[in-house]
């Protein structure tokens, strides 16, 4: 097997790389990835860096051209996320609406709604969340209770949503909601676009044990929608929703390369003592390391049979399911034993005066759950690896 890449695709990785050298903000390397904007101010530097990336064309590089991007190849894209990865540069202000809301338009969407929406989405003219799950209804999605009820040209929705990611910045949401509670759960859904700004929504922030307010809880009370919001038709939302999910789950597995976060680990060991000598020198700790980079190496061409699936123009395979479980459940055990090689100075919040690396481990080691659970938690991962994979027979 040759794992090189050709000279035409290594050139647009010098590219990109020079360019991220060039432009990304000091303060953003290295731990740019962490935290959540919280105030408007740093949401506006947040879209003043996505802007640029658009400007110079190194954002939605996986978008067609006629819709704002730049109609990259798979491997372009491949060799995109893990130069973002490296450098650990912020993730994009639109995330939900590059990744999931636009391409499940591009499939689903009338030409008017393409028209209207695609193209404000790659500049984040226009910022998207998903309303998806809700209180009682997250692993078991097809059993919203949201309901949308059909008076002639609009509906009328009532209910409420929950960990919506962005909400409190958004324009528009997705929404999954029950539109004939007659028929059985995964026939009467319909998928909506709605206009954050209508009367009837109130969003309330979810404060996360990182202490940030990324997720919402949104509330509709009787919020009119009007028809031509309707994406696929009436009734059929569950397929648009399930267009939606793998998207989703497909950019949650996308992790490409965890030897970043491995040599981060590294990096720790050299600067803190165990035993009273660097960390680094200790037989127990270089064990733990040397293990964690054999299985970061096993994920990294696991991610290259998923990229020559694609090639091939092969359907996803199991790899989406095994890359997401696999990859947040590495990452979950790195931060952790980042907390042991810290010891007591895991105890410092990020940015604490006196922590070391500025308190990221700690922020990062609590934010690792996050990826466990967000785009069908762990426990459904293995389900699905069950079940579809291995045949096993229904738990
Ligand atoms: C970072 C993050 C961002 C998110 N952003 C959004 C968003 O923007 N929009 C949105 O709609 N949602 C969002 N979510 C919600 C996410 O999709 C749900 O949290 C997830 O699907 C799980 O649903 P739940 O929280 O209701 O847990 P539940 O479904 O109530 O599950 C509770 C526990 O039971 C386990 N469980 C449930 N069913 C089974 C089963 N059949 N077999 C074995 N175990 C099971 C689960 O694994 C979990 O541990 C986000 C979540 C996170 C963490």
């Amino acid at each position: 097997m040759d794992f090189r890449f050709s000279e035409e695709d290594e050139a647009f990785r010098h590219d990109f790389r020079r360019w991220l050298e060039a432009n990304l903000p000091r303060d953003w390397r290295d731990d740019g990835e962490l935290h959540d904007p919280e105030t408007k101010e740093e949401f506006e530097r947040r879209r003043a860096w996505h802007r640029k990336l658009y400007d110079a064309g190194w954002m939605c590089i996986h978008w067609p051209k006629e819709y704002g991007g730049r109609g990259a190849s798979l491997i372009q894209q491949f060799i995109y996320h893990q130069e973002l990865e490296r450098v650990k540069a912020p993730p994009t202000v639109n995330f939900q609406g590059i990744a999931r809301v636009g391409p499940t338009l591009m499939q689903w969407g009338t030409s008017e709604q393409k028209r209207r929406y695609l193209p404000k989405i790659p500049p984040a003219e226009e910022i998207w969340c998903q309303g998806l799950s809700e209180p009682n209804h997250g692993s078991d999605l097809a059993a919203v209770e949201t309901r949308a009820v059909d008076e002639g040209d609009h509906f009328v929705v009532n209910g409420c949503k929950v960990w919506t990611s962005n909400a409190h910045h958004a324009d528009f949401t997705t929404l999954l909601c029950r539109t004939d509670p007659s028929l059985p759960k995964h026939k009467g859904l319909s998928y909506l676009l709605v206009d954050m700004r209508s009367p009837g929504i109130t969003v309330r922030p979810l404060v996360q044990i990182t202490g940030e307010r990324a997720f919402n809880q949104v509330f509709f009370e009787d919020v009119r929608v009007p028809k031509t919001n309707l994406v696929g038709e009436k009734n059929q939302g569950w397929l648009v929703a399930m267009t939606n999910m793998m998207f989703e789950r497909t950019i949650h597995g996308g992790r490409t390369d965890m030897m970043v976060e491995v040599r981060q680990v590294v990096e720790l060991a050299k600067k803190v003592n165990w035993n009273g000598r660097p960390a680094w020198e200790d037989e127990y700790v270089r064990q733990q390391i040397a293990r964690f980079a054999c299985e970061a190496e096993g994920l990294k061409y696991t991610s290259l049979r998923q990229l020559t699936r694609q090639l091939k123009g092969l359907p996803p395979g199991p790899e989406g399911s095994i890359m997401k479980l696999a990859t947040s459940d590495l990452n979950l055990r790195l931060q952790m034993f980042a907390m042991q090689l810290l010891g007591p100075y895991s105890q410092f919040e990020y940015r604490a005066p006196g922590a070391i690396d500025h308190g990221k481990w700690s922020h990062r080691m609590l934010a690792a759950r996050r990826a466990t659970i967000a785009a069908g938690t762990n426990e459904i991962q293995h389900n699905i690896i069950g079940e579809r994979v291995l045949g096993l027979p229904k738990g």
